[in-house]
């Protein structure tokens, strides 16, 4: 019979250089449960020399682990997938109370995050160099891939243990070393309980630290510091751009992947099976409380089809089950923080106030607020412009599909879509013309897949993750040359 592991203990402290412990900042970071809003553990936080030593540590400790065969790397990657099989429970109760995800969101996050690392494992025997043909005589040439080195990952507070492992397990796998910078909200999930996993599992120590401060005050010492060179970030557009400027400007430059926001449209075009469609809009919007950034921020109709999917929608969105996330029956938990919470309250005012007409409201129980939905909105409004990341969302009515696609690519934002129609290849000529880096047909625009292109297009960020994609992003080409026999110079 086989009995559970001893669950991780000391997790308020950080792996730093090398070493679990506390960090150097005089300050503490109150970690709390979004639900009962109780305080669950004080992390003494990380300074500007905690994070010197990490990236100088990484550095040393990096080569070694390049050099080891890719058979050892990815032993490291099995035996963390064992580890996520053999503490499935007790990760999935982290995720539950550090940031607030229903036992179901819990779950698929704990797939997800799974998946990435059994594909990881398969990285370092994928990554191949060249030989170029070369017209100079005598002369080969040859292209080595390697990995970048030290890569400085930061991470958001919404799905934290997929969005940092999705970098963290191939850019390891490929050979690099990591230092992580979590969400203040989520500083296990998004790093401790992966260090945690990953020392179990063999990683050598100092081959990843994580450094939880403030981004106030260490956020732009870490993106512009000498070490990395990369910084793979997901997050908001608007601290994705900022960390761009940074990373190619000033004495070190280096590569950047921003994975930023969305605002991705959910389009229903008249010869959809309607039924389907508000099925898989429930999920892609309610999934999460709708704070991931592919969630379906805009619903747009055709005209004959917008009454009906108006009204079945609002009558699903009115059954979904909200509160306690610790129920697997729970649709609809607590959004991460008071602070979301008074943002959401904002948007829906805004809402109010521009004219969209109200399907569905309710009161908000602590930070739990149950799902918003409006109709008539216009392209012009608030909750169509800008990303809502909250369990609210407006439907838009279209005149015909040209109508539909023209709305669809009203943002200034481009990650994922969807587009529901009887049509395959209607579905698919008008998926081409959208914007986006991602369209899925009959589906909704929530996917993630280990070994598919995740990312995004304009606002939306720049590089992609998984499959090959991430053996791209994390490795990078060394020409060189071999001149075999003496060569004749013009002087
Ligand atoms: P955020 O941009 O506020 O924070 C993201 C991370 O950046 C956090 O770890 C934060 O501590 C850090 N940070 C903040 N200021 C910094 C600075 N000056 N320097 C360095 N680091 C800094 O985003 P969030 O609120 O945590 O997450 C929600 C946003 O993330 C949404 O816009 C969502 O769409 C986006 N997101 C995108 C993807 C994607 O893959 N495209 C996935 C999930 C979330």
């Amino acid at each position: 019979m086989s009995t559970s592991p001893k669950p991780f203990d000391n997790l308020d402290l950080q792996p730093l250089a090398g070493e679990w412990r506390k960090g150097s900042n005089d300050r503490c970071l109150q970690v709390t449960n979004p639900y009962t809003r109780a305080t669950l553990m004080s992390l003494q936080m990380a300074n500007q020399q905690d994070m010197d030593k990490a990236f100088a540590r990484a550095e040393q400790a990096q080569a070694e682990w390049a050099a080891l065969p890719p058979a050892a790397r990815a032993e490291v990657m099995l035996k963390a997938v064992s580890i996520f099989d053999a503490r499935q429970e007790e990760i999935i109760n982290w995720l539950i109370q550090e940031s607030g995800s229903t036992r179901l969101k819990a779950t698929i996050e704990w797939s997800a995050a799974r998946g990435i690392t059994l594909e990881a494992a398969s990285m370092p025997n994928r990554v191949h160099g060249r030989i170029v043909e070369s017209n100079i005589p005598g002369k080969e040439s040859r292209v080595y891939r390697k990995p970048l080195g030290v890569v400085g990952l930061i991470s958001p507070w919404n799905f934290p243990l997929h969005l940092t492992q999705r970098s963290l397990a191939p850019a390891l796998a490929l050979g690099n070393a990591v230092v992580v910078k979590p969400a203040s909200d989520t500083p296990v999930t998004g790093g401790l309980l992966l260090a945690r996993i990953f020392e179990e599992a063999g990683l050598p120590a100092g081959l990843l630290s994580v450094v939880v401060g403030p981004g106030s005050e260490i956020g732009d010492a870490f993106v512009a510091h000498a070490t990395p060179a990369l910084i793979s970030f997901t997050g908001s557009t608007q601290v994705g751009q900022n960390i761009g400027r940074i990373a190619t400007s000033g004495d070190h430059l280096k590569h950047v992947a921003l994975e930023l926001g969305g605002n991705s449209p959910f389009v229903v075009l008249s010869d959809a099976d309607v039924e389907q469609a508000v099925n898989a809009a429930i999920f892609g919007k309610f999934l999460h409380s709708g704070q991931i950034c592919m969630a379906i921020n805009r619903i747009i109709v055709e005209g004959p089809a917008y009454e009906t999917f108006c009204q079945r929608f609002a009558e699903r969105a009115r059954e979904l089950k909200c509160g306690d996330p610790n129920l697997m029956e729970t649709a609809v938990g607590p959004v991460a923080s008071e602070r979301q919470l008074e943002g959401l309250l904002e948007k829906i005012k805004t809402a109010k106030a521009e004219g969209a007409r109200v399907l569905v409201a309710g009161e908000a129980n602590g930070n739990v607020l149950p799902p918003h939905v409006f109709a008539d909105v216009t392209a012009d409004m608030e909750i169509a412009r800008e990303e809502i990341f909250g369990p609210l969302v407006g439907i838009q009515c279209a005149k015909n599909a040209e109508h539909a696609l023209e709305l669809a690519n009203n943002t200034r934002y481009g990650l994922s879509s969807a587009v529901f129609t009887g049509s395959i290849e209607r579905g698919v000529r008008f998926a081409q013309g959208i914007k986006a880096g991602m369209t899925h047909i009959n589906d909704m625009p929530v996917n993630d897949e280990a070994n598919a292109p995740f990312g995004g297009e304009k606002n939306s960020g720049v590089g992609r993750f998984n499959g090959d994609w991430a053996i791209e992003e994390f490795t990078t080409d060394h020409w060189i040359t071999v001149q075999h026999s003496n060569r004749d110079y013009p002087f």
